[in-house]
């Protein structure tokens, strides 16, 4: 087969999003001929030891590099992290318990509407009066609280957690969007769920990293496929498991590794965020829009002060290749997610694209 030369575009998405090139030429040669046994990978049992062997990896990997402690188990389920919104509830919040919710934009939103279906919801703190440009902080956490939920980035607004709160509360963390972006105590936490599509993989898998005790007795009777000893003990293979997101997942993990893992991706990450939020901060045309101690390094959400302007620079970011750009709806002006796959060389690219609108329309 002919090899297209096609010139790659810097993607800015939030998700779907970017993953490593070379994660996309293996994913393809996979497509083809699997470890050359002549089949594809998306025509193999899920029981075969390929296949098998792809999903031990996957896990062991995630454990690596996160340093998940024994007692702990890595899952790979489908429903994405909008069904980690009502399994996690459906599994520990009894008709009389209480729960923690910290609410800092619209994906925390949803991850309420769903838990009150089972249980009671205090909502601990709340950005929502201020569009959700902070992470409130300072609040009371009762120590009667069965869990406390918090969304760790908020890939729409911009704003990450960069401390989570101290509490002997177990912690449900939403991680979708900075998954293996910085390292964390696992052990703070009782279940930590990403969707894989922002900063792991492609869509169709959601990785939830589950304290086996904490799961270990629902508080109602859950049904087969949302009840999280099911896939445990199954080690997420009860069903057919979504095999070539699980497989994608794997290749980017493999990535991390080799690039040194996540404390260098966390590094490379805030050397990327510095250079757009400098630039953000000493330009008179754009602006940043999350409180500065609470910006993202994933998601950088950010407006022009002059909105007559807004088409027009998304028309040179799309023609100097800059892809993604448009703020989410919710939001308006504009958002570069800048994903762990994403290079600095990218951001510089965008940088220039901005310096250089400014020069000719500031
Ligand atoms: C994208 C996203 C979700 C939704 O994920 P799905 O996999 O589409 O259900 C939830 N939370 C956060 C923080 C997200 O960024």
């Amino acid at each position: 087969m002919e090899k297209v030369e096609f010139v790659k575009v810097n993607n800015f998405s939030a998700g779907p999003a970017i993953l490593p090139q070379e994660v996309f030429e293996e994913a393809s040669e996979a497509v083809l001929d699997f470890q050359g046994i002549g089949m594809s990978i998306l025509e193999i049992s899920h029981r075969s030891k390929e296949f098998q062997s792809v999903m031990d990896e996957a896990v062991s990997l995630a454990k690596e590099l996160l340093a998940v402690p024994n007692g702990y188990e890595v899952l790979f389920l489908q429903g994405g992290a909008s069904t980690q919104f009502l399994m996690a509830a459906m599994n520990l919040l009894g008709d009389n318990d209480t729960a923690g919710y910290v609410e800092t934009g619209s994906w925390s939103a949803k991850a309420i509407k769903e838990a009150k279906l089972y249980g009671h919801v205090n909502i601990l703190a709340s950005s929502k009066d201020d569009e959700y440009a902070h992470i409130p902080k300072g609040y009371d956490i009762p120590g009667h609280l069965k869990y406390l939920h918090l969304t760790s980035n908020n890939t729409i607004f911009g704003t990450q957690f960069h401390e989570f709160p101290k509490t002997a509360v177990p912690i449900i963390a939403d991680m979708s969007s900075d998954i293996f972006s910085r390292t964390i105590d696992v052990d703070k936490f009782g279940i930590i769920y990403a969707g894989a599509q922002k900063n792991m993989g492609p869509a169709g898998t959601c990785i939830a990293i589950v304290n086996k005790e904490f799961v270990a007795h629902p508080v109602r009777t859950v049904p087969t496929m949302l009840d999280y000893n099911t896939h445990i003990a199954k080690g997420s293979m009860f069903n057919t498991p979504p095999v070539f997101a699980v497989y994608v997942s794997m290749l980017t993990m493999r990535w991390v590794k080799k690039n040194g893992g996540v404390s260098h991706m966390a590094k490379a990450n805030q050397d990327k965020a510095d250079l757009i939020y400098n630039y953000l901060d000493n330009s008179n045309l754009f602006y940043g829009r999350a409180r500065k101690e609470d910006r993202s390094k994933m998601n950088v959400v950010f407006l022009i002060k002059n909105q007559d302007l807004t088409d027009s620079f998304l028309g040179v970011c799309a023609r100097a290749g800059c892809s993604g750009i448009k703020g989410h709806r919710s939001v308006g002006g504009f958002r570069a997610s800048i994903y762990n796959a994403m290079n600095i060389d990218g951001v510089q690219t965008l940088v220039d694209v901005m310096s250089e609108f400014e020069r000719t329309h500031g």
